[in-house]
């Protein structure tokens, strides 16, 4: 027998409905690629994403066409979110941080019809213009007057483009699984991968993510995404502030510490997300003017591990608290949110920095598991790692357009991630499987080795890896960048790391570098790594 209950279907087109009826004054505020700042309200964005959608279908744009973006965090892309997944086309969100050869590869595969690109990238289109098929158009996000003088054919001027449109559009009521956006992952190795969102899948995910057990957001926050919108939609916060209303604050192209701080100066945001990185970039800019992040509750940090020294500098010198999480493309992305608890406040803040340094708990919707080489579940002690396993209503089930199966596992999606969990459910995401180094048959962590060597007040940036050794295998060996004027040696470093890591874990070696390799997300590109130092202790 089946309940009494309606069926509607959930719809991004409803969320922004439902901005523009219960939220319509709240703020988008926005720093600009022209260069100043933008304010509008959630009832203008709703307006203009109605234009916008009547202008993509006078162009001709039907129901499953890719249309591409190449933008950061601004008030047009979050229109573009609403308009082109509303009307049933789909949002194809591409990172302007790949190579000019995965541009290519992924704008084909995709076969984007249109693209919408901030003027920032103009010059990455006019590069590759020749090499991409399926594109009839190109829309530069901007008004005339800053129209910049181009070489790429058949462009068009965004506000042009939508300002004799209609500010009401009747929204197609759309199959909940249709699919409303597209992002490929960067991929370390071979080509990008797609993975397709639907409508249903974007709006639970949303739903999940602001609980206070998630990210907490709400119409009370003031948000601030550093997280690109280029990058799995920028972990839902458009969706999440037209479901609440929560202010946004968008940093365009000023993800550097000083823009940063001068746009929570001026907007108070209460919430930062963002990955480690720029954070690093933030708290050493808020050292050198010795101000505080006054206005900042929460800093969510995810996309790679947040080391202890951030948790405690968050919190000591800002009061502000981390909440690490962990997801990955494949999961809209959110798994687990570690959210302040009740137990936390009565915990020594020694004790409570260690809880932190996990990854948190599994948002309600998602299941997760841990497996040893057999696929056969271990035990959730904390102490046992495996291939940590997901399965939930927005996690994928298959790449776009591919028949590989090899990640899905009964049901199962195989994250790559090697990890423990608690009996409080807590995970500690150990290290990427391909990342995890061998030594004499036991595995170190590579992440747990970085985030104690970069503890380090000298070091900017570390990268632990495997190498090849005679007698274990595998060794680590450690590769640093130190702050600018240090004259830090490698035995200060490994006194520093003595009672921090087991004895047997202390890297081989510590070499000092310029630079490290970094992936269009501002990940380690470790395989670089891995092959440049692969001889290192052979010699
Ligand atoms: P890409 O796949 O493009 O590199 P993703 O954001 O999808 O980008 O990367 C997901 C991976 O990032 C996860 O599988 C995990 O290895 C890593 N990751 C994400 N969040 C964390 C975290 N809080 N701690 C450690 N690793 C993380």
């Amino acid at each position: 027998m089946q309940g009494n209950i309606m069926a509607r279907p959930l719809l991004i087109s409803s969320l922004i409905e439902h901005a523009a009826l219960t939220h319509p004054n709240t703020e988008i505020v926005s720093r600009r690629c022209e260069g100043d700042i933008h304010k509008y309200t959630l009832l203008d964005a709703s307006k203009r994403s109605k234009q916008l959608a009547n202008a993509l279908t006078r162009l001709g744009a039907t129901s499953g066409d890719r249309i591409a973006t190449l933008a950061w965090n601004n008030y047009r892309h979050f229109e573009l979110y609403f308009g082109v997944s509303g009307m049933g086309a789909i949002l194809h969100t591409i990172n302007p941080r790949l190579f000019p050869e995965q541009l290519i590869y992924i704008i084909n595969h995709a076969e984007d019809r249109w693209l919408f690109v901030d003027l920032t990238f103009v010059p990455l289109l006019e590069a590759i213009q020749d090499q991409i098929k399926h594109i009839e158009g190109f829309i530069i996000l901007t008004d005339e007057e800053h129209m910049p003088e181009t070489s790429l054919q058949n462009f068009m001027c965004y506000e042009t483009l939508i300002q004799p449109e209609p500010d009401t559009f009747d929204w197609p009521e759309l199959d909940e699984n249709h699919a409303a956006s597209l992002c490929y992952t960067s991929g370390t190795t071979g080509n990008p991968k797609g993975v397709l969102y639907s409508h249903r899948s974007t709006v639970i995910h949303a739903q999940a993510e602001i609980a206070k057990e998630a990210l907490d957001i709400g119409s009370y926050s003031c948000m601030l995404p550093v997280v690109p919108m280029f990058h799995v939609n920028a972990w839902g916060t458009p969706y999440a502030a037209a479901m609440t209303g929560a202010k946004l604050v968008l940093p365009g192209p000023g993800m550097d510490g000083a823009s940063l701080w001068e746009l929570i100066d001026a907007e108070k945001p209460d919430l930062l997300l963002g990955v480690p990185t720029v954070w690093l970039m933030l708290l050493n800019h808020m050292d050198s003017i010795g101000q505080k992040l006054e206005s900042v509750d929460n800093v969510v940090v995810g996309g790679s591990a947040a080391p202890l020294s951030m948790i405690q500098k968050f919190q000591e010198d800002h009061d502000a608290f981390l909440v690490h999480a962990w997801g990955m493309t494949e999961m809209s992305p959110l798994g687990t949110a570690n959210a302040k608890t009740k137990l936390m406040d009565s915990m020594p803040l020694e004790e409570r920095y260690q809880l932190q340094l996990k990854q948190g708990r599994p948002v309600f919707g998602v299941e997760m598991k841990i497996v040893d080489d057999n696929n056969q579940e271990m035990p959730r002690d904390g102490v046992a790692y495996g291939r940590l396993l997901v399965r939930g209503p927005w996690i994928i089930n298959g790449y776009y357009k591919s028949d590989d199966q090899s990640s899905f596992i009964n049901g199962w999606f195989d994250t790559g991630d090697v990890a423990t969990i608690d009996p409080q459910n807590y995970l500690q995401i150990v290290d990427r499987s391909k990342d995890v180094i061998k030594s004499g048959g036991e595995w170190i962590s590579s992440i747990d080795l970085e985030n104690a060597a970069v503890g380090h007040p000298e070091l900017v940036e570390c990268c632990v890896i495997g190498v090849a050794h005679e007698k274990w295998d595998e060794r680590p060996i450690l590769l640093a960048i130190k702050q600018e004027g240090s004259a830090v040696t490698e035995d200060e470093i490994k006194t520093f790391l003595t009672d921090k890591i087991a004895k047997w874990w202390m890297p081989d070696a510590v070499v000092f570098v310029d630079q490290l390799p970094h992936t269009a997300t501002g990940k380690l590109l470790k395989t670089e790594v891995r092959k440049q130092y692969h001889d290192f202790l052979l010699k």
